[in-house]
């Protein structure tokens, strides 16, 4: 498996050269740690309100993320 790429934006990981998350194209390969915001109950649920981590690292979509980008 190729590794993924992290999004410089919103640090959403993708194997597309275009991030699902934001549109951005301002890709990296070089990130470190991973994370995985898991989807609550409801589905539309601010995963800010329930996680810390996401919360710290402003995510708001469920996903996998990377933890540091560079
Ligand atoms: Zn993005």
């Amino acid at each position: 498996m190729a590794k993924m790429k992290a999004c410089r934006d919103c640090h959403f990981l993708t194997n597309e050269s275009q991030c699902p998350n934001c549109k951005g194209t301002n890709l990296s390969t070089s990130y470190t740690g991973i994370v995985v915001i898991l989807p609550a109950r409801d589905p539309l649920e601010d995963p800010r309100k329930t996680s810390y981590v996401a919360s710290r690292l402003n995510i708001d979509k469920p996903g996998k993320y990377a933890l540091k980008v560079r």
